[in-house]
C-alpha cells in the first residue's frame, strides 16, 4: 500500500471508486448513483471497453431466484458445512436474495431487456444441484434475461450507460490503496494508465469488485494446487484484488473454494487463445470417452455433471472430478460424434463471446487448424497423440464390449449413452483443466466491508462479488451473480450512508 505521506496531490476526487467493472461494480455504481443525487462515481476498470464487463458478461447468465429465505439460508448452511459462513451474513444474504427479484426485473425493463424465467438456452426451469441438501424448497427457478449470450450483463451494462453521472474509465488498473498506516482507513488508490500513475482521493470509499484469480496460474498452484488451469471467462482477471487485499491486511477466506464451488471443467485449450473453450454439454451422439494419464477411462463421461458445477458424489460427499488430478486427458471420439456435435458451447466464456470465435458446427475447420487430431485407426491416433497404442486400443475396446453388452461395470455410463467408437476416421482433443469461477478474498461483512485479522472493518475498504465470495464448499447455480448485486449494492449503501 501507499502511505498518504507518499501523495503530493491528490489527481483525482471523487466519492466511491470502483474498482472493476462486472456486474458487482455495476451494481455499486448503480445503487450509489439512486441513492445519492450528488455522490461522484468513478469505476476504473483494466481491461480496454471492447473486453469490459468481466466474467459477468461470458456467464452462462442464470440467475437464482428465492422465494424462502429460511429454506434458502438452510441450503446454503448445509452447503457450506466444510466451512461455515457465519450465520449472521447467511441470514442476511439469504433475506437480500427473496428480495432481490422486482429490483433485478427494474433493471432489465429500463434497459428494455427482457427478464424470462428459465436458463435461455435449455429446457429447465430450474437447476437444482443438491436436491438431498434442501435444493427444492430454496430454489424458486432459475431467471436470466435476454439475449443470450450476455443478457444480464448487457442490461446492467445499459444501466450504468443510462446514468451519465457515473464515470467510467477503461484501460485504467487499480494498482495500490492508499492507506493510513496507523488506522488502516483507506483513502484512495492509485491507478495506472498506460505509463501514468494517479492518485485518486475516493472521500466515501473504495470498492473492490475485481473479480477472482482464474488467470493467474501462479494463485492456481498455490492456492488450489493446480499444476495447470485455464480461465473460461476473462484473462484479466489476474488476482490482483487478492494482491491488494494482502498488502491493506485483510484477513482471506474460501482462497480454495473454486473446486469446491464452481467446479474444474472440461475446457479445450488451443495455442492461439489465452482462455479456454468449454466443452458443450448438449450431445447428439455418445461415441466419444476420455483417457487420463494412464491412457484409461477415469470417470463416467456422460453424467450430466454441468448441473452440479463438475461434481460426482464419492464415499458419500461431492468433489470435483478428476480432470486436474488425471492429466493428461484426451477425448477420444468417432466420425459419428464429430459429424452430430459442435464439440464447444458457444453461449458462453470468452472466446466466442467476446472475441468472436465461431467454431465450426462440424469441428472440421478445427481439424483443419490442427486443434483436433485425426487418424484412420485407433492405434494411428495413439501414436499422435504421443500415447501408448497398444493401451489406447485395449481401452477403446474395452468401451465398445461395454457398449456391446448395455453396461458399463467401469463408471456406470448411462446404458443410453453407451455407443461405440465405430465409424473411422477417429479424433482426439486435449481436455484441460479450466475453470469457472474462485471465489477467494477477503473476509467481509454484510456491508461487504473488508475484514481485518481481528475481523474489524477496514475503514473505506469494500469489496464485491467473485472477489471474496459469502459462498463457501459447494455451490447452487445462479448465485455467483446474484451475490455480485446483493454485495455491490450493499457496499454502495454503506459508503454512502
Ligand atoms: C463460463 C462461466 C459461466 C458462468 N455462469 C454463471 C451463471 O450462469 N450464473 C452465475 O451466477 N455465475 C456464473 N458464473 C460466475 C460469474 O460469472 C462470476 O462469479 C461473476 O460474474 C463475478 O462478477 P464480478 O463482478 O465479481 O467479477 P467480474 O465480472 O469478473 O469483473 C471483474 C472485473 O474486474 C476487472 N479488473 C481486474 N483487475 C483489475 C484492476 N487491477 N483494476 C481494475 N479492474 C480490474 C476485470 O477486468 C473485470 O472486468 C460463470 C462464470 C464463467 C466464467
Amino acid at each position: 500500500m501507499a502511505s498518504p505521506a507518499a501523495v503530493d496531490t491528490w489527481d483525482i476526487e471523487t466519492d466511491l471508486l470502483i474498482a472493476g467493472y462486472g456486474l458487482a461494480g455495476a451494481c455499486a455504481a448503480i445503487e450509489a448513483h439512486d441513492l445519492s443525487p450528488d455522490a461522484r462515481i468513478l469505476i476504473c476498470e483494466k481491461a480496454p471497453e471492447a473486453e469490459a464487463g468481466g466474467n459477468s458478461r461470458v456467464a452462462g447468465q442464470s440467475l437464482l431466484i428465492s422465494h424462502d429465505a429460511r429454506a434458502l439460508a438452510d441450503y446454503q448452511r448445509a452447503m457450506s458445512r466444510a466451512n461455515p459462513v457465519p450465520e449472521e451474513m447467511l441470514q442476511w444474504w439469504a433475506e437480500e436474495m427473496v428480495g432481490l427479484e422486482p429490483w433485478i426485473q427494474a433493471r432489465a425493463s429500463e434497459a428494455g431487456a427482457e427478464f424470462i424465467r428459465g436458463t435461455g438456452f435449455s429446457e429447465r426451469d430450474a437447476v437444482l444441484e443438491f436436491p438431498e441438501f434442501g435444493a427444492r424448497a430454496a430454489v424458486a427457478y432459475t431467471a436470466t434475461i435476454l439475449p443470450i449470450p450476455s443478457g444480464v450483463w448487457l442490461a446492467f451494462d445499459a444501466n450504468v450507460r443510462l446514468r451519465e453521472r457515473i464515470e467510467r474509465r477503461y484501460e485504467t488498473a487499480v494498482v495500490d490503496l492508499v492507506q493510513d498506516p496507523d488506522t488502516l482507513e483507506v483513502l484512495g488508490a492509485i491507478i495506472a494508465q498506460g505509463d501514468r500513475r494517479l492518485a485518486v482521493r475516493a472521500h466515501r470509499g473504495v470498492v473492490l469488485a475485481m473479480g477472482g484469480y482464474e488467470a493467474s496460474l501462479d494463485m492456481q498452484r498455490n492456492y488450489y494446487g493446480l499444476a495447470e488451469a485455464w480461465p473460461l471467462g476473462t484473462p484479466h482477471n489476474t488476482g490482483d484484488g487478492i494482491r491488494l487485499l494482502q498488502k491493506a491486511g485483510a484477513s482471506l477466506w474460501h482462497m480454495r473454494n473454486q473446486g469446491q464451488s464452481s467446479g474444474i471443467w472440461p475446457g479445450i485449450q488451443v495455442p492461439e487463445y489465452d482462455t479456454a473453450f468449454l466443452r458443450t454439454f448438449f450431445w447428439q451422439s455418445f461415441s466419444w470417452l476420455e483417457i487420463a494419464a494412464d491412457d484409461r477411462r477415469f470417470y463416467n463421461e456422460t453424467a450430466e455433471l454441468q448441473l452440479t458445477h463438475y461434481k460426482e458424489k464419492r464415499h458419500g460427499h461431492w468433489v470435483d472430478t478428476p480432470h486436474h488430478r488425471a492429466g493428461p486427458v484426451h477425448m477420444l471420439f468417432d466420425e459419428t460424434t464429430r459429424m452430430h456435435n459442435r464439440l464447444i458451447t458457444t453461449v458462453m466464456s470468452w472466446n466466442p463471446v467476446v472475441l468472436g470465435y465461431d467454431w465450426s458446427e462440424d469441428n472440421s475447420a478445427e481439424i483443419e487448424r490442427g486443434w483436433i487430431l485425426r487418424a484412420d485407426s485407433i492405434e494411428a491416433l495413439a501414436e499422435a497423440m504421443g500415447r501408448d497404442p497398444a493401451a489406447v486400443r485395449a481401452t477403446v475396446e474395452r468401451y465398445n464390449a461395454a457398449c456391446a453388452e448395455g453396461a458399463d461395470a467401469e463408471f456406470g455410463r448411462d446404458p443410453a449413452t453407451l455407443m461405440p467408437l465405430a465409424t473411422p476416421p477417429y479424433h482426439a482433443v486435449r481436455i484441460a483443466p479450466a475453470v469457472v469461477c474462485t471465489g477467494g478474498g477477503a473476509r467481509r461483512n454484510q456491508h461487504s466491508q473488508v475484514l481485518d485479522h481481528d475481523h474489524a472493518p477496514i475503514p473505506g475498504l469494500y469489496e464485491a462479488g467473485e472477489l471474496g465470495s459469502m459462498v463457501s464448499d459447494l455451490y447452487q447455480n445462479g448465485s455467483y451473480l446474484t451475490e455480485a448485486m446483493i454485495s455491490g449494492r450493499a457496499a454502495a449503501r454503506h459508503a454512502l450512508s
